[in-house]
């Protein structure tokens, strides 16, 4: 939680964004470091979670971006059972970031908390929490009463158009033998 802090504390001294940073740890060992770079990149989505989910997918996937099929035993795509008594209709997933768990110098905003459920990460630390963030005028907590709302009442139109479209390609995805679930 000192490194995130760090990093937090890094990226406002040097006008690169906010004052959030992340680390992901496997075991106690840091695995990636992130922070937010909002300001430096004018990337909305440069958030520290989503800056250190990708470090650590970049550390742990040297092959990537084309990870061969051959190789996929050693990345995040490498195949495990789903836990006994999921829902999932899929019995294999990749693993991702399983094992590995993140310490975030603020509590995560929704976009975060949506790659972390990608990722797969085992748990969430943070040191300040959201109304911490909101009192410093990061205010994110709309955007979760928004997730809870139907589509026709969110503050963003949200709509389907033209189903038959997606349709064909998801065909496409289920007509792959070779598919990997992840
Ligand atoms: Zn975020």
């Amino acid at each position: 939680m000192a490194e995130a802090c760090r990093l937090a504390e890094e990226s406002v001294r040097n006008d690169w964004g906010g004052p959030f940073g992340a680390v992901i740890a496997r075991g106690g060992e840091i695995v990636a470091r992130g922070q937010n770079r909002v300001l430096l990149t004018g990337d909305i989505t440069a958030h520290a979670e989503i800056e250190t989910i990708r470090k650590a997918v970049q550390v742990l996937n040297s092959e990537a971006p084309s990870i061969a099929k051959n190789r996929r035993r050693d990345s995040t795509l490498e195949l495990v059972p789903r836990p006994e008594g999921s829902a999932d209709k899929v019995p294999e997933r990749a693993k991702m970031l399983m094992g590995m768990e993140i310490y975030i110098s603020g509590a995560p905003c929704p976009m975060c908390m949506s790659a972390i459920y990608w990722a797969r990460l085992e748990a969430v630390h943070f040191s300040s929490d959201l109304e911490a963030t909101s009192a410093i005028g990061f205010d994110d907590a709309f955007q979760y009463e928004d997730f809870n709302r139907p589509f026709e009442e969110r503050r963003i139109k949200i709509e389907q158009f033209r189903p038959d479209l997606g349709a064909e390609v998801y065909d496409v995805w289920l007509a792959k033998s070779d598919r990997h679930p992840y």
